[in-house]
């Protein structure tokens, strides 16, 4: 019984690993960085967004 799945040929689409796609540059405007295949972002190093740490003792507008 087990011998169909056996038969059955392997797809080799479904093992791709996930990568995006190669020659991508950076989303910034007039950067012509490529991004890494591995990259998830759409900015390079220099454009990606920056998280800022939170900051102690910020006065919050809205509190
Ligand atoms: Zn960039």
């Amino acid at each position: 019984m087990s011998d169909i799945l056996k038969a059955s040929r392997p797809s080799g689409r479904s093992r791709r690993p996930k990568t995006f796609d190669e020659g991508r540059t950076c989303a910034a405007s007039g950067c012509i960085t490529v991004l890494s295949r591995y990259n998830r972002s759409e900015y390079c190093n220099t454009h990606k967004p920056v998280k800022y740490p939170r900051l102690r003792g910020v006065i919050n507008a809205e509190d």
